[in-house]
């Protein structure tokens, strides 16, 4: 199980998602200013930490996939 963090730094929000998470999109590798940055993470450990990290304001997991 991967995990997906999606910093939208247009609206100050990091989402950490599991890798299925429906709102993940198909290609991740896409970037933009306003969708964001979405970044795989193979373990646990290292994606709670760049959730940490990050510098938005609102550090959140994600309510539907419940990484
Ligand atoms: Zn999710």
């Amino acid at each position: 199980m991967a995990y997906v963090l999606h910093t939208a730094m247009a609206i100050d929000k990091a989402v950490l998602h599991r890798d299925r998470c429906i709102e993940v999109p198909e290609n991740v590798t896409v970037h933009d200013h306003w969708t964001g940055v979405w970044q795989e993470i193979p373990d646990k450990e290292r994606a709670y930490e760049a959730l940490e990290l990050s510098p938005a304001k609102y550090k959140l997991k994600c309510q539907l996939c419940k990484p």
